[in-house]
């Protein structure tokens, strides 16, 4: 190689270290949110959640299942955020991660932005019941006891 060729190749080595625009990013550090349809996990606030059922109705997976209960009279019914008064008490909340598309529809129709998407993916798992989730409950993948 002469000396021509080692400059060319220094230069060009300079310009993608400093010159040329990171295409990465240091996750978690900077985090990009994913693309729309990506597999990434779905939040519910429960706070906000009134147990209206809409989001298992129009689930095109039918993979939520929920189980509310009535208030009881001697409860202080809770309200949102915005003062939407709750219709039931939410007792479980279990996403099939191995039906759902993650076409958001879910996110959609919650009237009270009770769901979001997560920033974090869902892992695989090794059996399916892994990826069937309860979000009421603390997540079968973060139990120690995970069989
Ligand atoms: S993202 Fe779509 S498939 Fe997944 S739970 Fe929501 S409505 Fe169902
Ligand atoms: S649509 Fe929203 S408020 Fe209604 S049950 Fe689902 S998460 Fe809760």
């Amino acid at each position: 190689m002469n000396l021509q060729q080692v400059i060319k190749v220094a230069f060009k080595r300079f310009k993608t270290a400093f010159l040329t625009p990171s295409v990465t990013v240091e996750y978690p550090a900077v985090y990009k949110q994913p693309p729309h349809g990506s597999r990434v996990a779905i939040r519910n606030l429960f706070s906000e959640c009134i147990g209206c059922h809409d989001c298992e109705a129009k689930c095109p997976m039918d993979c939520i299942k929920m189980n509310t209960e009535d208030f009881s009279k001697l409860d202080k019914v809770p309200k949102t955020a915005k003062g939407i008064i709750f219709e039931k008490k939410v007792t479980s909340f279990i996403i099939d991660y191995n039906e759902c598309t993650n076409c958001g529809i879910c996110v959609e129709v919650c009237p009270t932005q009770a769901l979001s998407f997560d920033k974090n993916f869902i892992q695989p798992k090794q059996k399916q019941k892994q990826l069937i989730l309860d979000l009421v409950h603390k997540p079968r993948s973060l139990r120690k006891d995970e069989d």
